[in-house]
């Protein structure tokens, strides 16, 4: 493997890198020491809020731009250095908005909701005690997971026909659906694929004179845009033990595991220790 090559692995949270029920990432531990001793960067891609993924970013003492709601902005530390046009600055943070703002996805989910009769409920029509009982979340997490900038996060009561139509709903109002391991997601124009694209972009520009790899890793339907746009791709099994069918990506790896266990085997092969 080419040293003077910068390498990058984008990888999903929920179900991903993170346990599915217990929100743990222990398993891969010895893969994330691994790119941490090899200097790979490890960019967390998640639906999680931009205070969720902090958590993770603090525990993994991760100090590389992260991605949030589903591609709805990039944040790059300003101490890191990477030069590019950003919209706003928060806490230290150049950001990029993609995503639709939540209060026009507000807007839009209830007429939805009415236009249809189909009950679907926001995660923020959730009480607490209830998306802590739905996620195994513990309240505090819950809490920054209801504060949701650029994505909806909702569930629908129905069958196969309601989600159908949920979702032509949601596509004629010029929006996106997608679904995780847990939510169904209204949203904007953004999907992880974009943000991770207009990064890799930025990576590229600051270093127009070195090779850049990519590594992605997913569990679930909205993560096949962030699969296919990079150059290595590994979907890892559900909590079930099954792969998510609907992701269809060439040159797409299996990893060899649920969640955790399937991202440490992956990064190990690719890699080494
Ligand atoms: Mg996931």
């Amino acid at each position: 493997m080419d040293n003077n090559e910068i390498k990058i692995v984008f990888t999903d949270l929920d179900g991903t890198l993170l346990d599915h029920s217990t929100y743990s990432y222990s398993e891969a531990e010895n893969a994330l020491m691994s790119l941490r001793q090899k200097g790979i960067h490890l960019v967390l891609c998640s639906s999680k809020s931009r205070d969720e993924i902090k958590i993770y970013r603090d525990k993994l003492t991760n100090n590389e731009p992260f991605i949030s709601e589903n591609g709805g902005a990039i944040y790059i530390p300003e101490k890191y250095g990477l030069k590019c046009e950003f919209d706003k600055t928060d806490s230290g943070f150049l950001v990029i908005e993609i995503g639709s703002e939540y209060k026009i996805l507000k807007i839009a989910f209830e007429k939805i909701k009415r236009e249809t009769g189909i009950n679907v409920k926001s995660i923020a029509d959730f009480t607490v005690d209830e998306i802590v009982k739905l996620t195994g979340l513990n309240r505090e997490e819950a809490c920054l997971a209801q504060k949701k900038e650029y994505s909806l996060p909702f569930i629908i009561d129905g069958n196969e026909e309601d989600v159908k139509n949920i979702k032509d709903a949601i596509q004629l109002s010029g929006f996106n659906y997608t679904e995780g391991a847990r939510f169904a997601y209204l949203m904007g124009g953004n999907d992880k694929g974009k943000a991770v694209n207009i990064l890799i972009d930025i990576y590229r520009k600051n270093y127009p004179e070195t090779k850049i790899l990519t590594v992605g890793l997913g569990d679930s339907l909205n993560d096949l845009p962030m699969l296919e746009a990079v150059d290595k791709k590994f979907l890892v099994k559900k909590e079930l033990g099954n792969y998510e069918e609907r992701i269809k990506v060439d040159d797409l790896n299996y990893a060899d595991g649920i969640g955790p266990i399937g991202w440490n085997k992956a990064i190990l092969g690719l890699f080494g220790k």
